[in-house]
């Protein structure tokens, strides 16, 4: 049952109700997955696909990931969009992993996208698509704040009042959407409507966090890769929540896990000790950090096109990496910075760990995972006490240069 939210991914009960909360529970008695993860493929210059599935909260990122036109000079690189919300994984005869997107098209937030933050989506809805609650403009078209155009002289807004620029309120409600088929985005991957699904190399899991937690690390082993997941999370608007002010959304799937956390943990475990399964890498992103002045220390965007790179190479053994307490990261040659002014001391501001913030970070998890009881997956608070080892060991100031 779904109900008490008009919410549209709510109240759209093909999406959020059945995609994640009921095909989650089915996933469990099946053996597959229903995840809340975007799927994106990429095309090397020689003409060599990796697909990636990657999971973010609400508003950390997945659209955007899902649409990524990469940077100049990566001119050779193509990425090419399956879905953006709503991943159905099943593992298949020869042992891969394969992923369809359930959804037909999609489901954004319309303030704030423009051509200069999201081009693929602007190219996705200019026909064929229903907004709601943004400004009707008086010749029939449509427009909201961050939209990157001027704004209308009159126009009417979400809740059907005249409305000017001047006038004092928003015209557009802050979750105002858009809804276009999929396939009208120029990035749409050949693949994407194909039953059989796309193999999945690697699962990609963010937050937003801005200290404490590197650009990209990788888990060592499947085991650290659940739990790398389980205790992701975003910075927390209030201050109580902890030291380090985590709201924790394990796997982006607080909102629409159809049962037990824990024991859908378990699950993920599970799927790890099936024999014969090619178990994709598994990697933690952090596009958020901030500098001193409190700027983010990443560009991001297109840009985050450098770090997908590098874990596609990963996938296919082509590049190094170090070990630090977090997991294995890139050094500074591993990530392609060509054309990117990105110093060797910006590198280190986004990678380097403190040691006081770890330790911290390892205590909050185990109040975290006290939550959850007798139910929660024994390999899971291995790898916290594994982590805690490994941090205790760690210098004060890590950084992959002395690594
Ligand atoms: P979704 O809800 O997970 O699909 O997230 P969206 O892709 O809609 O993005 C949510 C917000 O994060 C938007 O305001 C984006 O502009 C912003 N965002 C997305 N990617 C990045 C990034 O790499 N860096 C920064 N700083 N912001 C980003
Ligand atoms: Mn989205």
């Amino acid at each position: 049952w779904s109900y008490g939210s008009g919410y549209g991914g709510n109240a759209l009960l093909g999406k959020k109700c059945l995609a994640l909360r009921i095909a989650s529970s089915m996933a469990r008695d099946e053996g597959w997955l229903a995840e809340h993860m975007l799927i994106l493929g990429l095309e090397s210059p020689k003409g060599d696909k990796t697909y990636v599935a990657a999971a973010f909260p609400s508003a950390c990122g997945k659209t955007n990931l899902a649409m990524i036109v990469p940077p100049k000079g990566f001119g050779n690189w193509k990425a090419l969009t399956v879905g953006d919300d709503i991943a159905w994984i099943k593992p298949t005869a020869d042992g891969t992993l394969r992923a369809i997107n359930p959804e037909a098209g999609f489901f954004g937030v319309a303030p704030g996208t423009s051509y200069d933050s999201n081009p693929m989506a602007m190219e996705s809805i200019k026909g064929n698509s229903i907004f709601t609650n943004v400004v009707l403009t008086d010749d029939g078209d449509v427009w909201w704040e961050g939209m990157g155009v001027e704004a209308p002289a009159h126009g009417i807004d979400w809740q059907g009042n005249d409305w000017t620029p001047d006038c004092g309120r928003v015209g557009a409600h802050p979750n105002s959407r858009f809804t276009a088929p999929a396939g009208q985005c120029p990035t749409i991957d050949p693949a994407w409507e194909d039953p059989a699904g796309v193999p999945i190399s690697a699962f990609i899991f963010g937050g937003r966090l801005s200290k404490t937690f590197p650009l990209v690390y990788q888990a060592f082993d499947w085991n650290h890769g659940v739990f790398m997941a389980a205790t992701m999370g975003s910075e927390a608007t209030a201050a109580a929540i902890g030291v380090t002010g985590i709201r924790r959304d394990p796997f982006a799937m607080l909102p629409f896990c159809g049962y037990n956390m824990a024991s859908y943990w378990g699950h993920w475990i599970n799927m790890g000790k099936k024999s014969g399964l090619k178990l994709p890498m598994i990697f933690r992103t952090n596009w958020f950090r901030k500098d001193a002045n409190g700027k983010f220390a990443w560009p991001g965007y297109g840009q985050n096109m450098r770090v997908l790179k590098w874990i596609v190479e990963r996938v296919n053994g082509q590049v190094g990496a170090v070990e630090s307490s977090f997991g294995l990261m890139p050094r500074y040659e591993d990530l392609d910075l060509e054309g990117l002014d990105f110093s060797k001391a910006q590198f280190e501001m986004i990678t380097s760990i403190n040691r006081a913030e770890a330790l911290s970070e390892i205590e909050e998890i185990k109040t975290f995972f006290a939550k959850f009881g007798a139910q929660l997956p024994p390999e899971l608070e291995s790898q916290r006490q594994e982590f805690g080892k490994r941090a205790e060991k760690a210098p004060e100031v890590w950084t992959v240069e002395a690594a």
